[in-house]
């Protein structure tokens, strides 16, 4: 199948677990997960349709920007404070967040260049010691305090990457749990609070994800096949 088939496979089974939620399938925004994957097969899907991709090492973002046609670029993966810096341009959204520590930073480089940036806050809710993200109870007083501190920050809503399980019915309760989180965030009282985007869901568990609320799902393996790292793209 060619990376177009597989996006419109993609497609259709967003769009059927949209309908089984009762909701638009246009309301769910589908982010191709380039990660690995050369400017070639990035600008074929592209072609195909794609309006965003996400991308979890900030230099490959680096490499890849200017060989890639416009489209909105997302930092999905664990982001070092001091290698803001070269994705602050470049990014639509950064799914990632964590600390306070590292929204400071993004808020100084978004004023030095004079943009704001959409966030979201990357949660935790197993307590996974080798996956980023806070702990659901520091979910809020983290988005109270950047509301209060960090003008150039909009915080759009929450991500998660769930525990991996063979059956995605397993993480079936971490997507409600993030959800219901996320309902509870989107409810504090802040004008600048502008709730966006509940990023969960991936190649095999996004039908799941997309059934518990999630409104934009990160799918990479399912486009373009599974990623070989030690190939060294161009
Ligand atoms: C790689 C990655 C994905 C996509 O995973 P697939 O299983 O290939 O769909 C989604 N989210 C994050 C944060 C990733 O790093």
């Amino acid at each position: 199948m060619s990376i177009q088939d597989n996006i419109r496979a993609v497609e259709r089974e967003k769009a059927e677990a949209a309908k089984r939620a009762g909701r638009k399938p246009e309301d769910v925004l589908l982010v191709a997960v380039t990660k690995t994957h050369g400017p070639e097969m990035i600008n074929e899907a592209i072609d195909a349709g794609i309006t965003d991709i996400g991308e979890n090492k900030v230099q490959e973002i680096v490499d890849k920007y200017d060989r890639v046609k416009p489209v909105r670029w997302h930092m999905i993966g664990h982001l070092q404070t001091n290698k803001v810096k070269y994705i602050v341009d470049k990014v639509s959204l950064i799914h990632s967040v964590d600390s306070f520590r590292l929204a400071s930073e993004i808020d100084k480089r978004c004023a030095k260049i004079g943009r704001t940036m959409d966030v979201l806050i990357q949660v935790n809710p197993a307590g996974e010691a080798q996956k980023s993200g806070v702990p659901p109870e520091e979910a809020e007083p983290l988005i109270r305090e950047i509301l209060k501190e960090l003008p150039n920050l909009r915080v759009k809503g929450l991500m998660l990457v769930a525990p991996e399980a063979d059956d995605p019915e397993d993480v079936r309760k971490w997507f409600r749990e993030v959800k219901a989180l996320y309902d509870t965030c989107a409810a504090i009282e802040d004008p600048h609070l502008s709730f966006e985007w509940l990023s969960m869901g991936m190649s095999h568990d996004f039908p799941v994800a997309v059934e518990e609320g999630a409104n934009l799902i990160r799918v990479g393996t399912a486009i373009f096949g599974a990623r070989d790292y030690t190939k060294k793209e161009n």
